[in-house]
This record gives structure tokens, C-alpha cells and sequence, in this order.
């Protein structure tokens, strides 16, 4: 693993800073209809620059960029503190999903429609009873007259009251072992019989929701990968979520760390031992968690395809993530978790981090069997 940037990306991250500098689009408004609007077209701003979904194949829209150029392109946007793109589950799954799995005609229809934002994609994988153990689950797709008739519940879908399809994972043989027995499919949210009701959150935004499908309709060409193999796309699609978050969140801690020196400083506890020495831990461990989504991008480039690297990636920053913001919680005392602040929104926000993308437990369960290859426990 060699850190230095070459002279092709050096010229490639200062023109991104340069283009950042002249187009961020500033603050995001409050409201959800109104961020959410904002951020499609910030994102078509990217599209048409060049800059959305980088490391894709050119003649799909993508820059046909190297993954060390898409790493690069992470940092820089939380650098700058760009907003988010409205696309996020799409540009980050559902795509490299049509990309590795899809048909051709699927990777025409889908592709481009994810990268200007005009189609949102969400994911529909957990269910009341399928969170961790995902391949229990229960939402059943029936072959009827050449389309799949789907019924079943789904929830924690984020974005799914944007999201015009769905990867949806259903189960379609009810005989076959439990991993065998599942299809990954593309569903339109567009119909009748699918529901998405909000969930509101501890921060009282409702970012995510539940579904209710009954009898939803779902075209045989949206099957992705082959009837039977939806344990596997399903497999990709979590580890292109965990690869994805390493660089811009080691970014987006380092940045939020420095705030909270300037918060220990305005609160005069900055020479206090105990404080200093717990926001030493926090840049210690911000800056291993740059390394290790390092090592996992080198992994990556041996193999094509991001490996369970990412789930060590993601076990480190939530960690982290919640450390500080806890810490941020006991420099501003006693009121902190009930004040109207950015660092309170933050605290209760990051109780999220351990649950979503899969949970610390499983993640534990994975580094210890794939990365360190301990014995299985079961
Ligand atoms: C903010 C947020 C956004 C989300 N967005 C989406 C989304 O867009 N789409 C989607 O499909 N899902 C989404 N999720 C759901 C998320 O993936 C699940 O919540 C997560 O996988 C855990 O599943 P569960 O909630 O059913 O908990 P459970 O699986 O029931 O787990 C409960 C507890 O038991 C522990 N546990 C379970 N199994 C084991 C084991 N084998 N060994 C050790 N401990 C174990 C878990 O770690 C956890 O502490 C989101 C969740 C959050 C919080």
C-alpha cells in the first residue's frame, strides 16, 4: 500500500478543489421537501460536471475514474463540506449492484437516471423480523403470468418516501435452504399496491419508513442476477455500503474533532487531562480509520470487488462517532442531550450509527471469521 498521491491524481484532487470552491452550493435549507430538492440539484450540478458516480464505466455516464480518484473525490466533498447528494443509496448501491450483476439492457435503463438523481433509489432488505439474520425474511415474490407478485413488509427503508425503485430482496423458493431460496429484484415504488409509511426518528426527522407491499407487480427483466441468487447481490450491495464510507467519514471525524477542541476551549475545560487525553483517543482513532479504509481500497484494487474490510471500517467510525459525540455531551453538561444544538443533534443521531449499515455485533462477527479467519461460531 503506497499513500503517495501520483501526479495524475494530485492535478485530478486540485481541479476538484478548484471546481468545489467555485460551485459549492452553499448552506441547505431547513425542511425536508426543501433539502431534498436542493440536494437533486446539487447532484445534477455533479452529474453534469462529471463528478457522479466516478469510478463507473464511462459508457454508462460514469468518469471511468480509479478508485483511488473516487476516494479522493469522498475527502474532498466532505473537505469542503459539500451537502449530500440526493442519490445517495444509488449512487453508492444500487448502481455498482446494476453494474456488477445486471443485464446490459438493465445497466441502459437503470444507470443513468441514478447519476442525474432523476430516479432515487432506495433498499428494501430489513423487515419486522429480519434485521441482522437478513436471509429469514419473509416478503414473498410469486411468478404469475410472467411478472412477480409481491406481498410482504419492509421497514427502516431510508428514502423510500423519494425513491421511485427499490432493491428489493423477497423470497421466491420457500423450499430451498434459507439462503438459497432469495431474488434480488428492482422494484417500482410508483403503484398502488406499495405503502411507505414515515418513521420518525429520535432527532425527529423521519428519514425512513415502513412498506407495506400487497401484491405488488414487478416485471420479470427486473430480476437482477438470476432467480435464486439474490443472497449474493445482496452480499454486494452491503459491502459497496461499507466500502463507501471509509474515506469521507475519517474526513467528516477529523473536522468534527477540531469543533470540538473549539467547544472544550469555549467552555474553558481544554487543559483538563481527562478531556484532553479522550480527543487525543478520537484523532488517534480517526486517523486509523483512514489507514484501514486505505487497506481495504488496496484490497479492493487486487480484487474488483470491496471486501469485508468495510465492515471494520464501519464497526471503528461508529464507534467513534458516538464517542465524540458523547463526549460533546459531558463538555456542555448536565442539559446537553435536550438543548436545540448542532452537537446535540449529532449525540442523538450517532445512537443510529452502531444499528444501520448492520450492527457492531455482526460486524464483529464478520471481521473475526473473514478478516482475522477465526473459527465460525456456528
Ligand atoms: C438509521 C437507519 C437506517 C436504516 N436504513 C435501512 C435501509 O435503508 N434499508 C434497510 O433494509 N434497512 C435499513 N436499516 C435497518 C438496519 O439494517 C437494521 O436495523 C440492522 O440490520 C439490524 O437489524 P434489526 O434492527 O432487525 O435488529 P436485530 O437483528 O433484531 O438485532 C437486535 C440486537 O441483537 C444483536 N444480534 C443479532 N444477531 C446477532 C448475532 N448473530 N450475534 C450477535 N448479536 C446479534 C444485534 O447486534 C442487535 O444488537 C436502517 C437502520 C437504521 C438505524
Amino acid at each position: 500500500m503506497d499513500l503517495t498521491l501520483s501526479p495524475n491524481e494530485q492535478e485530478f484532487r486540485d481541479e476538484l478543489r478548484a471546481w468545489l470552491a467555485e460551485n459549492h452550493p452553499g448552506q441547505e435549507p431547513t425542511g425536508d421537501i426543501d433539502a431534498f430538492e436542493f440536494r437533486r440539484k446539487w447532484q445534477h450540478k455533479l452529474h453534469e460536471n462529471g463528478y457522479a458516480g466516478l469510478s463507473w464505466p464511462k459508457e454508462y455516464g460514469g468518469r471511468g475514474a480509479t478508485l483511488i480518484e473516487q476516494a479522493l473525490f469522498n475527502e474532498e466533498m466532505v473537505r469542503a463540506r459539500a451537502p449530500m447528494t440526493a442519490n445517495v443509496l444509488g449512487l453508492v448501491m444500487g448502481g455498482p449492484v446494476v453494474i456488477a450483476h445486471g443485464s446490459e439492457e438493465q445497466k441502459e435503463r437503470f444507470l443513468e437516471p441514478i447519476l442525474t438523481a432523476d430516479e432515487i433509489w432506495c433498499q428494501g432488505f430489513s423487515e419486522p423480523e429480519s434485521g441482522s439474520d437478513l436471509a429469514s425474511l419473509k416478503t414473498k415474490a410469486v411468478k404469475s403470468n410472467g411478472e412477480w407478485v409481491v406481498t410482504g413488509q419492509k421497514v427502516w427503508t431510508t428514502f423510500a418516501h423519494e425513491a421511485k425503485y427499490c432493491m428489493l430482496v423477497a423470497r421466491t423458493d420457500f423450499d430451498a435452504p434459507k439462503h438459497k431460496g432469495l431474488t434480488y429484484f428492482i422494484m417500482d415504488m410508483e403503484q398502488e399496491a406499495v405503502q411507505v409509511r414515515p418513521l420518525r426518528q429520535i432527532t425527529g426527522e423521519a428519514e425512513f419508513n415502513e412498506l407495506f407491499i400487497e401484491e405488488a407487480r414487478i416485471p420479470d427483466e427486473n430480476v437482477i442476477g438470476g432467480v435464486g441468487n439474490g443472497w449474493m447481490v445482496a452480499i454486494t450491495t452491503l459491502m459497496h455500503e461499507r466500502a463507501g464510507l471509509g474515506f469521507g467519514s475519517a474526513i467528516q471525524l477529523k473536522i468534527a474533532i477540531g469543533e470540538l477542541m473549539e467547544l472544550a476551549r469555549e467552555r474553558g475545560v481544554d487543559e483538563d487531562p481527562v478531556i484532553r487525553q479522550k480527543i487525543a483517543q478520537l484523532v488517534i482513532e480517526a486517523e486509523c480509520l483512514r489507514l484501514t479504509a486505505s487497506r481495504g481500497l488496496t484490497q479492493q484494487m487486487k480484487t474488483g470487488i470491496p471486501g469485508p474490510e468495510g465492515s471494520l471500517v464501519k464497526w471503528q467510525w461508529s464507534d467513534t462517532n458516538q464517542a465524540m459525540t458523547e463526549l460533546a455531551m459531558e463538555i456542555m453538561g448536565a442539559d446537553a442531550p435536550v438543548m436545540d444544538d448542532k452537537w446535540t443533534y449529532r449525540f442523538l443521531r450517532a445512537r443510529a450509527n452502531s444499528i444501520e449499515g448492520g450492527t457492531t455485533e455482526i460486524l464483529r462477527n464478520i471481521v473475526a471469521e473473514r478478516v482475522l479467519g477465526l473459527p465460525r461460531m456456528r
